[in-house]
């Protein structure tokens, strides 16, 4: 079938996107799905720094690629093999798709599945299989999503169907940035009621760490960024206390307020200096916790007696060290409860012809969860 779906030609093209237009929204020929694949009409799809990290080559993947990893949408059609789903279910996307059987799979850790990293670093579904095409070649996939689109053909194991009462713009969320938003402060952290944590970096993803925070029962949530207007809106999501990363001296005025720095330091960032922040901020005993993907050329200094001497750890966290099946629905129940409200993330809804322009909005901070529908 013909899609309309936003592809990135190439890396590295200069900002402002509205005029370089790294993304090109054109019409692809869609494969049915193979075995064990899922045709989704997509309904919702969020902007992702993630995306950004492909656009600006950052984060390198093979071109051209249909961009677009932050999904939710409704089953269309199964392929062959595929029983667990029906047509018409609500489905979120999930940007590693799990194969259930290498070893991190089989230990209980999707997020790390092995055939699903190579799949998606070769651009292809887990099957291997390119379902993209125009004249001239194949389309590669996004983290077997590419779901700036308006169907996608993915993975049976990149879906977690959901309850159908959720709006679809608001259940694209919990693909990416509540999963590792969230997950960071629950399963990478495990952080108990009464911890003091602080949470640097405030887009999408971090603040989704700072609602955790306070729905596990933080006695104090410190907020950090380079952004005041980001710091306000930190303090109005219920930060107890927040700092500027700007100011020279930002680790000893936190270590100061908090008696010797936090328990939990979440680096949602993305920059070695958020990092050595986060890792300065931590008290004696404490965890630093980071998610944000630095430039891969990055390398951070840090003194081994420190982690030693103070039992520090310092944690990477992927995806929320999710398991999907089990966290999507638990999340979701905790949003509808109302205690997580990540709905007051969402800052746009915008049509898929202005995604340059969202690009340009959320790389400079502008933004928090734009969201493209369909
Ligand atoms: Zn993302
Ligand atoms: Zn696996």
């Amino acid at each position: 079938m013909k899609v309309k779906s936003a592809v990135l030609e190439r890396m590295g093209a200069a900002p402002p996107y509205g005029q370089s237009r790294p993304l090109v929204v054109q019409e692809l020929e869609l494969d049915p799905p193979g075995p064990g694949e899922v045709l989704v009409r997509v309904a919702a799809a969020g902007l992702c720094h993630s995306d950004l990290s492909v656009i600006n080559g950052d984060r390198p993947r093979p071109t051209p690629m249909a961009l677009g990893h932050e999904a939710a949408g409704i089953v269309e059609e199964l392929g062959p093999g595929v029983d667990d789903l029906a047509r018409g279910d609500h489905v979120v996307m999930v940007f590693v798709p799990s194969c259930g059987h290498c070893v991190a799979c089989a230990e209980g850790r999707p997020a790390l599945c092995e055939p699903g990293a190579a799949a998606n670093g070769a651009g292809t579904l887990l099957s291997g299989a390119r379902r993209l095409h125009r004249s001239g070649g194949d389309v590669h996939h996004h983290l077997g999503v590419s779901a700036f689109a308006e169907y996608a053909t993915v993975s049976r194991r990149s879906l977690v169907r959901i309850d159908p009462e959720l709006p679809l713009d608001e259940a694209a969320l919990f693909g990416c940035a509540v999963l590792t938003g969230v997950g960071a402060v629950v399963n990478t952290g495990r952080v108990p009621a009464g911890a003091s944590v602080a949470v640097i970096g405030l887009g999408g993803v971090g603040l989704c760490s700072l609602l955790a925070a306070i729905a596990a029962g933080a006695r104090e949530v410190v907020a950090i960024d380079l952004a005041d207007d980001k710091l306000a809106f930190a303090r109005q999501l219920g930060a107890g206390a927040t700092f500027s990363a700007r100011d020279p001296d930002c680790i000893e005025q936190v270590r100061e307020a908090t008696g010797g720095g936090v328990e939990f330091a979440i680096e949602m960032a993305g920059s070695v200096r958020a990092l050595e922040l986060a890792y300065g901020i931590t008290r004696r005993g404490g965890t630093t916790i980071t998610a944000g993907l630095p430039p891969p050329s990055g390398t951070m200094a840090l003194s081994p007696v420190s982690l030693v001497a103070e039992e520090r750890t310092l944690k990477g966290s992927y995806i929320g060290t999710c398991v999907p099946v089990r966290d999507i629905p638990r999340y979701i129940q905790l949003y509808r409860s109302g205690r997580l409200p990540v709905d007051r993330l969402l800052s746009e809804r915008i049509r898929l012809e202005e995604i340059n322009e969202g690009f340009d909005r959320l790389h400079e901070g502008k933004a928090i969860r734009q969201i493209v529908l369909f």
